[in-house]
């Protein structure tokens, strides 16, 4: 079968010292300071054979992912910019969907034939915080297309446990093909529930809310938003396209922050993010600011300059940076701040599967291109050029 692997040369950055743990699994924990010069290439690869609980799919479509495009990217000095768990060499592709053709001998709940989507996130489930009820948390953590083989690939065995299945999709949409789009959206889409609702604990109905960034995360976070009943939407996003999308996902307020930049030199009347945030919301601030830009040295200042009594900042985009906060807003503005890693637990999949099924979500209006197996690497190099595209589904059968 063919596979998209990525691999790089293991160069520590001098003054990052491997821990005994990346020493003896060979992960490395910050990315960004152990692999140089990636390289992500189409090639031949075995059918991977499949243990006693796990199950055998054949993939349909696989999402591009912002980490894919990280995982290609590099600094001046040739490191990868993606700063979490990897260990390569490593079939990438991790938002997918496909149908289930062989399971393992010990597999109960997971038939031939079903179609599913799988959790990224392979938690062990015998370590302290996976005991803990915190699966993302993982001491032993895998994960799909980081640390293990993933789906940019024909086919991927996973364990049945991290599987769920998507007949319910399959119901509600009369095209098979965007059916299967929509559930190769679980993933990310679920990456966004965790933030907003277990994890932030969501908000009230009316509440007004802001994304930063309108990437596939932002743009799962925007139509998430609007199912959950908030009354306004606003989102910042750079890129045109993605500001479109914005749109289309149910933001009603959609702004270029650069503007705002330029504002600062006297462009625009004065406004700034934060104050147009203040004028949407008369004067109130907004309940949830969701940051998933990756960009906190200028998000934060804004979202702390503009939160509600009671707001609640949510950080999902990642950036390996220190961020200065003034605190005294958490006090005076009973405000609050919650980081979020994952999508396991929680009720998280099986949620967004419903969500999905029952149309109050629909995650393919953001899909803007499809492309094959082939085409993954030059997909992936595209999108780091531009930012422009919502989700590029990689249609794998
Ligand atoms: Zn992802
Ligand atoms: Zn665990």
């Amino acid at each position: 079968m063919k596979g998209v692997i990525l691999d790089a040369r293991k160069e520590p950055r001098s003054g990052y010292q491997l821990s005994e743990f990346e020493r003896t699994t060979g992960k490395a924990v910050t990315g960004s300071s152990v692999w140089r010069h990636p390289k992500m290439k189409v090639e031949s690869v075995p059918e991977p054979g499949i243990g006693p609980d796990e199950v055998l799919i054949k993939v349909k479509y696989c999402g591009v992912c912002g980490s894919d495009v990280h995982f290609y990217e590099t600094d001046k000095d040739g490191y990868m910019l993606y700063p979490g768990l990897t260990k390569f060499p490593t079939i990438t592709g991790h938002e997918f969907a496909g149908e289930v053709v062989d399971v393992g001998n010990n597999v109960k709940d997971v038939k031939r034939g079903t179609y599913v989507t799988v959790e990224e996130m392979i938690w062990c489930g015998h370590c302290v915080p996976c005991r803990n009820g915190f699966p993302n948390h993982c001491t032993n953590l895998e994960e799909i297309g980081f640390t293990i083989n993933g789906a940019f690939a024909n086919y991927i065995a996973a364990g049945a446990k991290y599987c769920w299945p998507v007949d319910a999709i399959l119901e509600c949409y009369s095209d098979f093909e965007q059916a299967m789009q929509a559930a190769a959206w679980c993933e990310p889409t679920s990456v966004a529930y965790n933030a907003m609702f277990p994890r932030a604990g969501g908000f009230a109905p009316g509440a007004y809310v802001v994304v930063f960034g309108a990437g596939p995360i932002g743009l799962a976070c925007i139509a998430l938003a609007q199912a959950a009943g908030a009354s306004k939407i606003l989102a910042f996003e750079v890129s045109d396209v993605r500001r479109k999308l914005a749109e289309k996902m149910g933001a009603q307020y959609v702004f270029n922050p650069l503007d705002f930049l330029s504002a600062q030199a006297g462009n625009k009347n004065g406004h700034s993010v934060r104050s147009t945030i203040l004028e949407v919301t008369k004067g109130e601030g907004a309940d949830m600011l969701i940051e998933a830009a990756g960009v906190m040295s200028h998000t934060i200042p804004e979202m702390e300059a503009s939160l509600a009594i009671n707001g609640k900042i949510v950080i999902i985009g990642r950036a390996a940076a220190k961020v200065p906060m003034y605190l005294e807003n958490l006090q005076v503005r009973r405000s609050q701040v919650f980081g979020s890693q994952g999508h396991s637990g929680d009720a998280i999949f099986p949620s967004v599967i419903r969500l999905m099924a029952s149309g109050r979500i629909d995650m393919t209006k953001a899909v803007t291109s499809v492309r094959n197996l082939e085409e993954t690497p030059d997909a992936v190099a595209n999108l780091s050029k531009n930012r422009a595209d919502g989700k590029i589904m990689i249609k794998v059968s």
